[in-house]
């Protein structure tokens, strides 16, 4: 009986040790995969649009963003119709990307399109990608130069000449007066 009892408590305290040491490993395990998820989220922190940029674009040399910058350019927001800087602003100059300085349109591309944008209806030559909104439905463009989202782009409305509306968020752009461009 004695026997008996010992077999089973021995038994017992094998069990216990066993549970004990997968309790151990299960939490070395988590704790090493939740310092590996770290590390691969501070390694990835570049925006999405990042992978998609030419090689020789090099982020450090992109000006800083605000966060309400950011919400557009990076994240593909929309600012508020009406509410942009250049919305109703009709002054000689060129209109540069926020974000890498680029030239991107000529006032003289500018028209009024009554929609709460600044619309243009060209771009400088080879400034200004179109590509496929996730909508599935509009044509997003963006900076060639860094990738910043602008707005979108829209034809056969029969604004102007060209038939072409490029519809470009405020935020996106910096307007620099004819004769101050810098010299590059
Ligand atoms: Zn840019």
């Amino acid at each position: 009986m004695n026997k008996l009892l010992y077999k089973t408590s021995l038994a017992l305290s094998i069990c216990l040790i066993a549970v004990c040491t997968a309790c151990a490993q299960k939490s070395a395990t988590e704790t090493q995969a939740k310092e590996a998820a770290a590390k691969v989220k501070q390694n990835t922190g570049t925006p999405a649009t990042a992978t998609h940029l030419p090689k020789t674009t090099k982020k450090m040399e992109w000006n800083k963003l605000t966060k309400e910058e950011e919400d557009v350019i990076v994240r593909k927001g929309t600012e508020f119709p009406g509410t942009g800087k250049y919305d109703n602003f009709y002054e000689k100059g060129t209109y540069h990307c926020k974000r890498c300085d680029a030239a991107l349109y000529s006032s003289d591309s500018k028209f009024d399109g009554h929609c709460g944008w600044p619309a243009f209806d060209d771009e400088i030559k080879g400034a200004v990608k179109r590509l496929p909104d996730a909508d599935g439905q509009r044509t997003e463009i963006v900076c060639a130069h860094c990738g910043a989202h602008l707005g979108h782009v829209f034809e056969g409305e029969g604004f102007t000449a060209k038939d072409t509306r490029h519809c470009v968020n405020s935020i996106s752009m910096v307007f620099v007066p004819a004769g101050k461009e810098k010299k590059s």
